[in-house]
């Protein structure tokens, strides 16, 4: 090359360089593109190591190496460079032991090769590489090696600054043990926060969570398994909130949770939530599984006050007011003793205030009590029965439905022994009881009550066959997804001579495909379709098909919340057999006599 040119282009290198209005990827992209030109070839790419190869930044005329490939670092024609730490040439790759098989050399007929090292400080970080379809005449010039040399130490130069920015943006925003956002990041974050809920009109809550004891936790097994547990802790919280909010680490062991647009409610039930999920799973360390329970305070911006501060503070009382009272529980700002169902079902489940109610069920055609159902109940501190739809979903979110289930059916079985025993029911009287899908899910319980029922099986005095007076109801409407898993789940019940009930028949998507996999014997039909038959006449064609068919099947309807006469004198007459609901009875609590 004439000295000339070769002057001329280190000048347009260097006014690129220095270009003040580019950034950084367009200025790499012009660079990539004036020294694939300029070195007469139709590929430049900048390839990046990171454990495997990634094609970085690339001027391709041929659409051989999409920026953003990434192929292992040892199928990659640069492999040498990298071994090397040396620029490479290869005349031609299709004569060459290693390369003439290789895809680009296949496939896009690539034939001549340059390749030099990219160092950022003192790491090899890539591979500037230039190729073309041409194999080289002649071995390369003095003056090309240099200028190839040359750009790759501009671009080197640029990523490791920009890798050293980052790292810096990185430091000084996050939490060096847990990669959480640190307190001061959070500051920042919690004031876009709140810009953001002012535009949108909307509110938000926020909660600061202390481990409980966590001193112990150090003392015990030393400073480094205490901050392995901070940060598993970390990553639990993280993956119990949803996508919109957010963690970061306000201090020592204590983190701040925000929660976008919510309020008390959910704000206590997503806390309650992972408060259980800390203390259900101990952390595993290096020094053996570590337990741990936390103790948390929300705080809700108030009217008088909408600034972060403030919730904060509220926050941090109820944190202390959590410590205070023991420990191991969520405190909310509360507005004048008013509690949230996942703090009235925890509480009423520690105090054994979660109690059964039953509800008769008559033959709709004499009129006779046949059958109950057992229903969860919560009683209130000042005596007011809570029910289940005031508490049963939060139940469920929490993981407490197995608790509650326990109860109920061992209320249940007791109470149906204790009647059988005292001659008080006929051994046809049959007891429904609701089962969720998480107490069926759990082998413990499901053993635990089947040796209850044994028991109670041989103290009632009542010969039963194969099959038990009690049935138990499922619903649809939480396993939609693994009907295989429930019929396993199952199957322990209906071998001891449990019976099934579909229950809410109607209200999902799947009731169908259960009633045609399970052997379901009793079909409960949805209330809605019971309040509304009277005034929809495809509703009631409907029942009266579903009575129909489960007549052929020798199944047994329930028809759900009948409240007058005439909606159970039109059952009657479609063929449902059983009917419950508040014109034959509310649900009971019984109150033993003492
Ligand atoms: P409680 O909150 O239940 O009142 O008791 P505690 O033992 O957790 O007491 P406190 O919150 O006052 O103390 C926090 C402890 O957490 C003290 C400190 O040694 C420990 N800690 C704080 N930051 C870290 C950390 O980054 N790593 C480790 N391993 N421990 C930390
Ligand atoms: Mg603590
Ligand atoms: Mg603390």
């Amino acid at each position: 090359m004439p000295h000339a040119a070769h002057a001329e282009r280190l000048k347009l290198l260097w006014q690129l360089a220095t270009r003040r209005d580019l950034d950084e990827e367009s200025r790499f992209h012009a660079m990539l593109r004036m020294a694939c030109e300029s070195l007469g070839m139709e590929l430049s790419v900048l390839g990046a190591i990171n454990g495997e190869y990634t094609a970085r930044y690339a001027h391709d005329t041929l659409g051989a190496l999409p920026e953003g490939t990434v192929i292992p670092k040892g199928d990659a024609i640069c492999r040498q460079v990298l071994l090397a730490r040396e620029p490479v040439f290869i005349d031609d790759l299709a004569a060459h032991p290693e390369f003439s098989g290789h895809r680009l050399v296949v496939e896009a007929g690539l034939r001549a090769y340059a390749g030099v090292p990219v160092w950022a400080g003192e790491e090899v970080e890539g591979v500037l590489s230039f190729l073309r379809r041409q194999p080289m005449p002649e071995p390369w010039s003095e003056v090309d090696i240099a200028y190839m040399e040359l750009v790759s130490g501009w671009l080197g130069y640029h990523l490791a600054q920009t890798r050293q920015q980052q790292a810096l943006e990185r430091h000084a925003l996050s939490d060096g043990l847990t990669g959480l956002l640190n307190r001061r990041a959070a500051e920042v974050r919690l004031d876009e926060e709140l810009a953001r809920a002012r535009r949108h009109n909307e509110g938000y809550a926020l909660a600061l969570l202390d481990l409980d004891h966590f001193k112990s936790v150090n003392d015990r097994y030393g400073h480094a398994v205490g901050d392995e547990v901070l940060k598993v802790v970390a990553r639990r919280i993280e993956a119990g909130l949803r996508e919109d909010d957010w963690v970061a680490r306000w201090g020592g062991e204590e983190f701040l949770v925000f929660l976008r647009n919510a309020d008390m409610r959910e704000a206590v039930f997503v806390l309650e939530r992972l408060a259980a999920q800390v203390k259900a799973t101990p952390v595993s360390t290096g020094a053996g599984a570590v337990q741990l329970t936390l103790s948390a305070g929300i705080g809700l911006p108030t009217n008088e006050d909408r600034s972060f501060h403030h919730a904060v503070e509220i926050a941090d009382t109820c944190l202390y007011r959590a410590k205070a009272n023991g420990r191991d529980r969520v405190e909310a700002q509360d507005g004048g003793g008013v509690l949230w169902p996942a703090q009235i079902i925890k509480r009423a489940l520690r105090d054994e205030r979660v109690v059964m109610a039953t509800q008769p069920i008559v033959d709709l055609s004499t009129g006779v009590v046949v059958a109950d159902e057992a229903l969860a109940r919560v009683r209130l501190p000042d005596g007011r029965l809570l029910p289940a739809v005031d508490f049963i979903e939060a139940a469920e979110g929490l993981g407490l439905m197995p608790e509650i289930d326990r109860i109920v059916c061992g209320a249940a079985m007791s109470r149906c022994a204790g009647k059988l025993e005292g001659g008080t029911i006929s051994p046809d009287f049959i007891h429904f009881v609701n089962l969720s899908p998480q107490f069926l899910a759990r082998r413990d319980l499901v053993e635990e009550m089947l040796a209850g029922a044994m028991s109670y099986c041989q103290t009632c005095g009542v010969e039963f066959g194969p099959i038990k007076p009690v049935v138990f109801e499922i619903t649809e409407r939480q396993f939609l997804r693994n009907l295989d898993t429930l019929e396993a789940d199952l199957k322990p019940l209906l071998d001891f001579g449990f019976r099934l009930a579909l229950d809410d028949f109607g209200s999902g998507y799947s009731s169908f495909l259960y009633l045609a996999r399970l052997p379901i014997s009793f079909l409960k039909i949805e209330g809605w379709m019971i309040a509304n038959m009277r005034r929809e006449r495809k509703i009631r064609a409907i029942v009266e098909s579903l009575a129909r068919f489960a007549r052929q099947e020798g199944i047994i309807t329930v028809a759900e919340c009948i409240e007058d006469a005439e909606t159970a004198h039109i059952l009657r007459e479609m063929g449902v057999d059983l009917g419950q609901g508040w014109h034959f009875g509310r649900p009971e609590v019984e109150t033993p006599r003492s």
